[in-house]
C-alpha cells in the first residue's frame, strides 16, 4: 500500500486534516467502505481514546463510536464521571473493513499493512492535539500506538510512558459486548478506565 502520508496536508488545523482524510486512498479499504470516519471531539483534549476501526454503524453514520460499542463506552465513561465531550475519540484505521454475508456486513480485523498505511492520520491527530494521555482500546489500537509487539493481556489497566504522552491500555468495548460473562467484562472495563484516567 502507498499509505496515507501523501494525503496528509501540512497544517496545524485539525479540521483541514479531517477534510483531507475524506479523500484518502492510502490503502484499499476506501473502496468498499461508505466513507472515512475520522476522529472527533475536543481539539485540545487532555485525553485521546483510540479504537480499532469504524464498525458498521460508524461507517454508515460517518462518526466514531456511535454503534453498540460506542454506547457501552458512553455508559462506562458516565459511570466514572468523564464527559465524552472533553475527550477526542478516534480509531487506528479510518475505514471499515468487512466481508458481506447476505445482507450483513461482518467486521474484519484490519491487516497489519492497513494499520501501517493509516498510521499517518493517527500520528497527525496525536501531534496536533498533543494530549497528556492516550488510552488504547483493544489490541489493534495498542499495537498502533505502542508497536506490533505490545500486548493488551500484559498491559491492560496500566499506564506506560510513551515518547510524547502517557499511554494507557484496556480492551475494546466491542470485546465487552462479545464476552461470555458480559457483566463481569463490563465491570473490569470500567475499573480499567477508572484506573487509567486516575493514573494518567
Ligand atoms: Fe486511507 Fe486509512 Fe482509509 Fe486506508 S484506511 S484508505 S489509509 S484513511
Amino acid at each position: 500500500y502507498p499509505g496515507a502520508a501523501q494525503y496528509v496536508p501540512r497544517t496545524e488545523d485539525l479540521a483541514t486534516v479531517r477534510a483531507a482524510a475524506e479523500r484518502c486512498h492510502g490503502c484499499d479499504l476506501y473502496r468498499d467502505a461508505t466513507q472515512t470516519v475520522f476522529g472527533e471531539g475536543s481539539a485540545t483534549a487532555d485525553t485521546v481514546l483510540v479504537g480499532e476501526q469504524p464498525g458498521n454503524d460508524e461507517d454508515l453514520d460517518g462518526h466514531p463510536f456511535v454503534g453498540p460499542a460506542g454506547h457501552l463506552l458512553d455508559r462506562a465513561l458516565a459511570e466514572i464521571g468523564v464527559d465524552r465531550d472533553t475527550l477526542y475519540l478516534t480509531n487506528a484505521v479510518k475505514h471499515f473493513r468487512f466481508v458481506e454475508r447476505g445482507k450483513r456486513r461482518i467486521h474484519q480485523q484490519p491487516r497489519r499493512t492497513e494499520i501501517v498505511a493509516c498510521a499517518p492520520w493517527l500520528a497527525t491527530e496525536l501531534e496536533l492535539i498533543a494530549p497528556r494521555l492516550v488510552i488504547c482500546l483493544g489490541a489493534i489500537a495498542t499495537q498502533a500506538v505502542l508497536g506490533p509487539k505490545a500486548k493488551v493481556t500484559a498491559l491492560r489497566g496500566q499506564v506506560v510512558d510513551g515518547e510524547h504522552h502517557r499511554v494507557g491500555v484496556t480492551v475494546h468495548p466491542a470485546a465487552v459486548l462479545r464476552a461470555e460473562d458480559r457483566a463481569q467484562a463490563y465491570t473490569a472495563f470500567v475499573d480499567d478506565l477508572r484506573r487509567l484516567f486516575a493514573a494518567g
